[in-house]
């Protein structure tokens, strides 16, 4: 079986285009919604994203809309927690085709880690 977890040097969920997410406020609070676009940079790319080391500037203290944990995923999405380790590896594969493509080295290493 598949097992989900966040491959290092990705950032794919880090690219936060809202013409990409047109669904934000329909799980988002008003407050993450603000926080949200407010966090929205350059191509669409999060403004904590650390492009050359391709990790969180922010990360022990990102906001919970990017936490892959069952508590946020059940409030957010509505995903059980036996429901979450499929649903996380399906979201992860969706953005990493958006941001990189399907046939990415990305894809590859993510498919490789998670045992897809
Ligand atoms: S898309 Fe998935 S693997 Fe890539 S950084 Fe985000 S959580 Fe990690
Ligand atoms: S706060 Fe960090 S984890 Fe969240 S989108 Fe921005 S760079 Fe990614």
């Amino acid at each position: 079986m598949a097992t989900w977890g966040c491959v290092k040097q990705c950032g794919a969920c880090c690219h936060l285009d809202p013409a990409d997410r047109p669904d934000l406020d329909e799980y988002l609070t008003p407050d993450e919604l603000q926080l949200y676009l407010s966090m929205v940079g350059e191509g669409g790319w999060c403004v904590n994203f650390d492009h050359a080391a391709r990790e969180c500037r922010i990360y022990a203290d990102r906001p919970r809309f990017c936490r892959v944990q069952s508590d946020v995923f059940e409030d957010l999405y509505g995903v059980e927690p036996e429901e979450l380790n499929d649903f996380a590896i399906e979201c992860c594969r969706e953005q990493i085709e958006g941001v990189y493509g399907d046939r990415s080295l990305e894809m590859i290493r993510f498919n490789s880690e998670v045992g897809f």
